[in-house]
């Protein structure tokens, strides 16, 4: 079955390229789907064009879009565990994971059921009795939206959900090695009556589709979840053009943990902070920032509910976390583990592949815990997106604060401490997006996503996650038309 899908229509691609999907549990391919060229790239923005110029969707009552929405919704729940299966399969996450991941995104899509229609339009009173004044909303047009492989469906939902319901027209681009629940995403669209041309599907290469998805003129609008270095090649791709572009990149994501805290806990929200999916987590905290006077204690707990990690193939119950998703990609991890070796840092535990023999297939690496790290590291701040840990210690808050701060990234940090008001003090400090006190990692569609400084721009979910995808259009009428008179010639 073809998996590009232009138009309305489902087709292959036009040059017949294909490519061969893998399940990094065995590096075995499960699966063939079509990849697109820049003409298949461009035939999607046209599509998406003529239907935001021409098609029903943005004259239709919100009302509607919201109902596709959740229609959309209901289709995932019904197809929460094949979609969830396909997602471990093609990123090795564990299946647990996968169906939370299935069941967020269907909360995603709910909740812009419900803020879609929250009335933003406002009249503004210019003291002027003859004057209405209007501000007032559109969709923004044509929308790219790029998607990494970590999360592939959840991170394209939060693009498509808003986008849909604020009237836009999309092309959905997920990551070349994670395609497949993107495309069971874009069929439940399809079967929840998205008109042809309105949700647009292109399969590819980043280097060979992306010029068209965010240079092409007649795309408005990109917004792009991914590496730094790519976020920085697509903004400028789409400058010439002056597009609208979101970008929501890497982190390096620190940890701050103060002595008041109960250790037990501590070890575990560190320990899932950072090794939950193999660290291939923008948000992962990495940085572990610790003080003096628990540091030993704390990091022994670490090292040691790190070694009990179960790997396995996520499909299997009990297995705790898959593999890198894949070779390349470990060989990429490795290199941050060389590189800490090179630059000092003392490793406690991981930096090596599993011996068991069952995982000798799969791209395993050992959750890897660092101590003696200091900020002039590279390993400290650089995002190796693997399982690596690194330990920093401090002995004042003013140091804890500024070595949380202490990086070029800004997505995400969180401070463990049973003093509220330092907690407080310590988050109001933090230059990140978001900010977890005594937790860390949890997330709701109401509440907006995304990164300060090189961490990205714009934001994701929430009201605002929404705004992204709206125009504002000031209109003013005079009730009462007068000469203005200014020239007096
Ligand atoms: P990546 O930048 O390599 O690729 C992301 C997407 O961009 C893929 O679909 C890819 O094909 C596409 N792409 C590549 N080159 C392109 C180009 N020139 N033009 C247009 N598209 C292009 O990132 P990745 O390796 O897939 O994902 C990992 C990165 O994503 C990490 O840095 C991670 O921190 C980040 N991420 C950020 C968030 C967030 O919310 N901030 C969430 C998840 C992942």
């Amino acid at each position: 079955m073809p998996e590009l899908f232009i138009a309305g229509e489902w087709r292959s691609a036009a040059a017949g390229g294909t490519r061969d999907v893998m399940n990094p549990f065995d590096g075995q391919v499960f699966e063939v789907v079509d990849e697109a060229a820049a003409q298949d790239a461009e035939a999607a923005v046209l599509a998406a064009r003529t239907a935001f110029d021409e098609g029903p969707w943005t004259r239709t009552p919100v009302a509607e879009r919201a109902a596709l929405l959740n229609r959309v919704a209901d289709l995932l729940q019904r197809d929460r565990e094949q979609i969830a299966r396909t997602e471990t399969l093609d990123t090795g996450k564990t299946l647990a994971e996968s169906r939370i991941d299935v069941d967020d995104v269907t909360a995603v899509f709910r909740y812009y059921v419900r803020e879609g229609v929250v009335e933003v339009d406002r009249t503004v009173d210019v003291g002027r009795p003859e004057v209405v004044s209007r501000v007032v909303h559109h969709p923004v047009g044509v929308c790219t939206l790029i998607a990494p492989w970590n999360y592939p469906l959840l991170q394209i939902s939060w693009k498509v959900a808003p986008a849909l319901v604020a009237g836009n027209t999309v092309v959905l681009k997920p990551s070349e090695v994670t395609p497949l629940t993107t495309v069971h995403l874009v069929r439940l669209l399809e079967e929840a009556g998205a008109p042809p041309g309105v949700v647009n599907l292109v399969l590819g290469a980043g280097g060979a589709v992306g010029p068209a998805l965010t240079s092409h003129p007649a795309v408005d609008l990109v917004s792009f979840t991914g590496g730094l270095a790519t976020g920085r090649a697509i903004a400028k791709a789409a400058a010439d053009t002056v597009k609208r572009v979101t970008v929501e990149l890497g982190g390096k994501n620190p940890n701050i943990v103060f002595a008041d805290v109960d250790l037990d806990v501590a070890v575990d929200t560190v320990l899932t902070g950072v090794f939950l999916h193999s660290g291939q987590v923008c948000s992962a905290g990495t940085r572990l920032i610790v003080e003096e006077s628990v540091a030993d204690e704390l990091v022994a707990g670490v090292v040691e509910r790190a070694r009990r990690i179960r790997f396995g193939n996520g499909l299997e119950e009990g297995v705790e976390s898959g593999p890198l998703v894949s070779a390349q990609h470990r060989d990429k991890v490795e290199g941050y583990v060389a590189l800490g070796l090179q630059e000092g840092a003392r490793l406690l535990t991981g930096g090596r592949r599993p011996d068991a023999p069952e995982l000798q297939r799969g791209f395993f690496l050992e959750p890897t815990v660092f101590d003696d790290c200091d900020r002039s590291m590279r390993i400290v701040q650089e995002e190796t997106f693997g399982p690596i840990l690194t330990v920093e210690r401090f002995r004042t808050e003013e140091e804890a604060v500024f070595l949380g701060n202490d990086t070029t990234y800004g997505l995400a940090g969180a401070v463990q401490t049973l003093d509220v008001e330092r907690g407080e003090r310590v988050a109001a400090g933090l230059r990140h997006g978001t900010v977890w006190i005594n937790d860390f990692g949890p997330y709701v569609p109401e509440a907006e996503w995304g990164g300060q400084r090189m961490s990205g721009n714009g934001r994701e979910l929430g009201p605002a996650g929404l705004a992204e995808y709206r125009e504002t259009k000031h209109v003013w009428r005079t009730t009462r038309p007068a000469a203005p008179g200014w020239f007096q010639g």
